[in-house]
């Protein structure tokens, strides 16, 4: 299997969540880059952003991912949210440059009654002026449930971006399973069928990372409500078969279950378990 872990709080900074992660028997995590609803990130700590690089370089950490706040919108028609998505994603990869290896996970955002057309052109205009040329983290879209106006609850929208962006070579996409099963797609059915149509639509070179976490609701119910690996509709089969699968035995895989960290410890000391039997 592939790097596992789980999303931990960065409130005691890069060396902390190192620790932690080997505590709950992790080699991979994710973190925000900053408060979840937003605002201004804690100063920049080279030596402790040097812990983390440094357990990555040594192969003792998978790539971890750093994901935006959820509450920017790189498709606002409001130009002044833009304008503070693209500063906030332009401050988080400046900032990654520190971590090499680390990947930077965002959702694409909300057209709000634009139409998913032109919230697709938006972001990919944010990502036009976000990506620099001198910078190097990997930059992920995350599939969306299609809640409301979410853009990104199909492939298709997934890759309609990915063809504007100029620099795509840096894009990717974190495939989130309690997502991509609200939005209709039948992973516990056929995952190989749903990984087929990701690689004819997107291509699975660009697949970086997954979010591994149950559904409380039933596949395309559009709602994002994650649930304890087991617990709810996708059941902890399916949620193995993600595991153990061939084509996606290389990525780090992140649990966002509703747990705290002896949760989070059983659960993947659970998938470890079912993953090698
Ligand atoms: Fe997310
Ligand atoms: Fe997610
Ligand atoms: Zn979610």
């Amino acid at each position: 299997m592939g790097y596992l872990g789980c999303h931990l709080s960065s409130a005691g900074g890069y060396a902390a969540m190192c620790k932690t992660a080997a505590a709950i028997g992790a080699d991979t995590f994710q973190f925000f880059t900053r408060n979840p609803r937003g605002g201004k990130a804690k100063a920049l700590d080279p030596a402790d952003a040097a812990v983390l690089a440094g357990e990555m370089a040594a192969g003792r950490l998978g790539p971890v991912i750093a994901h935006a706040p959820y509450t920017i919108n790189p498709c606002s028609q409001d130009p002044r949210v833009r304008e503070f998505a693209l500063n906030t994603m332009a401050d988080d990869l400046s900032r990654l440059e520190l971590l090499p290896g680390a990947l930077y996970n965002f959702h694409p955002g909300s057209h709000v009654g634009q139409g998913e057309e032109a919230g697709i052109a938006l972001i990919a205009e944010t990502l036009n002026q976000v990506l620099r040329p001198e910078e190097h983290t990997p930059v992920l879209l995350e599939t969306m449930a299609g809640k409301g106006s979410e853009v990104g609850g199909t492939f298709e929208s997934l890759r309609a971006i990915l063809d504007r962006v100029e620099r795509s070579d840096r894009m990717g996409v974190c495939l989130d399973t309690c997502h991509v099963h609200d939005a209709g797609y039948d992973i516990v059915g056929s995952l190989d069928g749903v990984l087929e149509e990701f690689d004819r639509v997107i291509g699975l070179s660009r697949l970086k990372a997954i979010h591994l976490n149950d559904s409380k609701n039933p596949r395309g119910a559009r709602k994002d409500r994650h649930e304890v690996i087991g617990g709810g509709e996708i059941g902890l089969q399916a949620l193995v078969a993600v595991v153990r699968h061939p084509a996606l035995y290389h990525l780090p895989m992140v649990l966002e279950t509703p747990n705290e960290l002896p949760g989070y410890a059983a659960e993947i000391a659970l998938l470890r378990k079912e993953a090698k039997a």
